[in-house]
């Protein structure tokens, strides 16, 4: 059974379960690990049973509680390499540790490592010194795994690292551990179990930001929020799919007349903002091809929407088509998960 449970949607955090066969996938982390485990039992699913945490990008509302979270149930988290790096800066900001720091960081704690196990190693046999086990060839091998692995662990999965640092003290110390990382690429499919996973680029002021297609047993869902515009190449990924949550972030008049400041308005209207009811009115009504069963509206801002405006238009832009009536319209909300989807 494929099963699609929206968590939270909004700008204080975003969060949704994709089921497919024996497969569970978190996708986002926006709200604390105990509020996500909360929200999951209230939805029917079990948060222990989850097999791996899928980020979007690295804002705020979609990684708050992305490190407990898989610390505590010690599964691998999915980035691209850009939002992995993005994120980490997220999490160490009054270090200023620049990505190449970080690196030779990791690179000094190996070699520190690796020099006391050549110690305890010639201390335990002195003939077995083979230069395989100089301190600085460990060190440089083991940072290579960090940063440029050769075998991916799935088509399309660039990368399977290990955290770089294993001991018990340094986890508790460095809020970037994670249990396992996995790297994937825009554009490049991959499968974790029995869910294929198709990432595509979105529009908007992030490091590396990405939608996805999620295609399990013949149905396909589709994630599309945080996004300025609506791209050729995202229209396209949305094509055929069975699901759609879809951003419907702002009413354009409740923006331009409400609180925020000027600056703060040009971001949410630019092209890497993030995607007005008018905007996602106009491409459900002449862009969308209207093969999903459910589309559920998504990531309503709290100061420049309403639930209602946001449901009033996107139902004006899909009446207009006939073919389009079957469609089952939902608002995803901030507050409270909304009722798993069943296919
Ligand atoms: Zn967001
Ligand atoms: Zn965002």
């Amino acid at each position: 059974m494929v099963r699609f449970t929206v968590l939270a949607s909004g700008s204080r955090g975003n969060s949704a379960v994709v089921c497919g066969g024996q497969t569970r996938i978190l996708v986002d982390a926006g709200l604390s690990c105990r509020e996500l485990f909360r929200r999951m039992r209230l939805a029917g699913e079990v948060p222990e049973k989850l097999d791996a945490i899928l980020v979007t990008h690295e804002h705020q509302d979609h990684i708050n509680g992305l490190a407990v979270t898989a610390r505590k149930l010690g599964i691998p988290v999915y980035f691209t390499q850009a939002t992995h790096r993005a994120w980490m800066r997220w999490l160490t900001p009054r270090r200023q540790m620049t990505y190449a720091q970080w690196l030779e960081q990791c690179r000094k704690q190996n070699a520190a490592r690796c020099a006391e196990t050549q110690i305890a190693e010639e201390e335990a046999d002195p003939e077995d010194s083979s230069p395989l086990y100089d301190a600085q060839g460990l060190a440089s091998s083991a940072l290579e795994a960090t940063t440029a692995p050769e075998a991916p662990g799935a088509p399309g999965v660039e990368a399977s690292v290990e955290a770089p640092t294993n001991s018990d003290s340094s986890k508790k110390e460095d809020p970037t551990w994670l249990p396992c990382v996995e790297y994937f690429q825009s554009g490049c499919s991959f499968v974790i179990g029995d869910i294929a996973v198709s990432p595509f680029t979105v529009s908007h002021d992030a490091a590396d930001p990405v939608g996805f297609v999620f295609s399990a047993e013949g149905v396909r869902l589709a994630v599309a929020t945080d996004l300025g515009y609506i791209s050729p190449n995202v229209k396209a990924q949305l094509k055929g799919v069975d699901l759609l949550l879809l951003e419907s972030n702002h009413d354009l008049e409740m923006l331009r007349d409400g609180p925020y400041p000027w600056a703060v308005k040009q971001r949410v209207l630019s092209r890497v903002g993030h995607l007005s009811n008018e905007a996602t009115d106009d491409f459900l009504e002449n862009a969308y091809d209207g093969q999903a069963a459910y589309i559920v509206l998504g990531h309503l801002s709290e100061n420049n929407n309403l639930p209602e405006l946001a449901r009033l238009g996107a139902e004006r832009a899909l009446s207009g088509r006939a073919s389009l009536l079957a469609n089952r319209l939902l608002l995803a909300m901030q507050h409270e998960p909304l009722a798993a989807i069943h296919f």
